[in-house]
């Protein structure tokens, strides 16, 4: 099996190598095997609902993502894939170090990331790849790591970025997704010259809020309505209080910001002029909506918010396309491991809702795509109960770097070959972060294959718990956890919480009771 992951161009003269040192029984005239590039695509909020390789009916939206889907076709993907913690710094953090929030130490995103503890790319550095990120970092302290690194302040801007470099801040003009896109390619280019393995992080700051797309993209379903979620209006009726809680509602939080009615901040001239002809008509479309009352308002709301998302996705979508056919035209695609992903999900109108946070599906997983030529069976998927934290062990592994003993996560390729390798059947995860401007409260709680169980730490009583059967209420609408009948799964579950709990270092976090 280790041959398939050396470079297919040299994969004969080293075979041919190892082949005669064994006929000579002389062993250490072996060449080093030569390990696959990593490209590494990290998508900020970009839910599987709206990703075209994720379609089962109904249907949710209808944009088209052949640059994603591609990777579908020609690699792997995984429908469970959740994260630990649904909130960008800290799902960050867990895809660089295999760890969870607790042990990364980004439990929220106000902390600073230790860059120094031990991340794949700085692991591969060391093994001799030439590593680079490029876009998105948003982990407060510098990138470590990386041979090149470029990357926005903070959440970064959609229009005109500023990039932090070793050595200084850039600014340069244009569409972020296009320009992160533009500086990964510039890499690639750079390294397909050289004989040196590379790893490749692109880390887009789209889909993010406020959801500002490119302007070839500004009049994408201008015309049409998108399906609405079954659950735009939901009233929490079945669950306990935690729901009622948010302030995430596309009805009542969105900003004139979010919904286009007043212009972004930073454009230039031409840049204004383009967006004002393309928003003409919007605050007169708003008006009608509020006056029509507040269904009207909340489906306005929904359609305006979610197309400029899906607008965004586009761009990303093309930045994969472009990535992709770069790596064809440099001949790098047969030993190159191609990943998209995303930090976390995102609820596009179910419940009522945009953001994430939260532990329901929509938020808990995440789109999760490989492509790996000679390893990864070409249209295939998996079912298995996946996390970020898997994200690092997999790529040491594939690199021959040893895993080290902190990462929670674990190595994906036994799925790659068998659908039924042994694998986890719990996943653990906590959500940190707790009040304004979300208002999300905290909580943490296991998925199984079928169950789910959510306890919500700053609530009391009863409405403390949450237990969804995911087939038979895959939008979880029925709390189950007060149901006389279900008292002794309740308390299994609990049980078993507890254990994930001290596995992963949790329990000194819980607030006291
Ligand atoms: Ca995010």
């Amino acid at each position: 099996m280790i041959s398939l992951r050396w470079n297919r161009c040299r994969a004969g003269l080293a075979g041919l190598g190892i082949f005669l040192a064994f006929l000579c029984g002389c062993a250490h005239e072996v060449r080093p095997p030569s390990y696959p590039n990593i490209v590494f695509i990290l998508a900020d909020d970009h839910g599987a609902q709206a990703l075209s390789a994720y379609d089962s009916p109904p249907q949710r939206s209808p944009l088209r993502t052949p640059g994603i889907d591609r990777l579908a076709r020609e690699g792997m993907r995984f429908d469970r894939f959740c994260v630990e913690n649904a909130i960008c710094a800290p799902s960050r953090a867990a895809f660089l170090t295999g760890c969870m929030s607790a042990r990364h130490g980004v439990v929220d995103n106000s902390k600073s990331f230790d860059a120094t503890q031990p991340t794949w790319p700085a692991l591969l550095r060391a093994r001799g790849y030439t590593t680079a990120i490029k876009g998105k970092w948003h982990l407060k302290s510098q990138p470590v790591g990386f041979d090149d690194w470029e990357v926005l302040i903070d959440q970064g801007e959609y229009w005109n970025p500023r990039f932090v470099t070793p050595t200084g801040t850039v600014q340069r003009e244009g569409y972020c997704t296009d320009i992160i896109t533009e500086r990964a390619v510039d890499f690639l280019s750079a390294q397909a010259k050289t004989q040196k393995p590379f790893a490749l992080v692109v880390h887009h700051k789209a889909p993010h809020r406020s959801w500002q797309p490119a302007p070839r993209h500004y009049w994408m379903f201008a015309n049409d309505d998108l399906p609405e979620p079954a659950t735009l209006f939901d009233t929490f009726a079945k669950r306990g209080g935690a729901s009622k809680l948010q302030s995430m509602s596309v009805a009542e939080d969105l900003t004139p910001q979010d919904l286009k009615l007043v212009p972004p901040k930073g454009l230039t001239t031409a840049q204004l002029a383009a967006w004002t002809a393309a928003h003409a008509g919007r605050v007169a479309a708003a008006q009608t909506a509020r006056d029509a009352g507040p269904e009207a308002w909340r489906r306005f709301a929904f359609q305006t918010y979610a197309k400029d998302y899906l607008r965004c996705v586009a761009a990303v979508d093309e930045s994969v396309q472009r990535v992709l056919g770069e790596l064809d035209r440099l001949g790098l695609s047969e030993n190159t491991i191609v990943i998209y992903s995303s930090d976390q999900g995102w609820f596009l109108g179910e419940h009522g809702w945009y953001d994430k946070r939260w532990m329901y599906e929509e938020s808990l997983r995440t789109p999760f795509l490989i492509r790996w030529p000679g390893q990864v069976k070409p249209g295939s998927t998996s079912a298995a109960l996946c996390q970020n934290i898997d994200l690092a062990p997999t790529l040491l592994a594939a690199a021959g770097v040893p895993i080290p003993e902190r990462m929670e996560g674990r190595d994906l390729a036994p799925l790659f070959t068998d659908a039924f390798a042994a694998w986890r059947d719990a996943i653990y995860y906590r959500y940190y972060e707790e009040g304004p401007p979300h208002n999300v409260p905290a909580h943490d709680g296991l998925r199984l294959e079928r169950l789910k169980l959510i306890n919500f730490h700053t609530l009391s009583g009863s409405d403390a718990w949450e237990l969804y059967d995911l087939e038979a209420d895959p939008d979880e609408l029925r709390d189950l956890s007060r149901i006389p009948s279900m008292a002794k799964v309740l308390q299994q579950l609990r049980q078993r919480l507890t254990e994930l709990r001290r596995e992963h270092g949790c329990t000194d976090l819980l607030p006291p009771r």
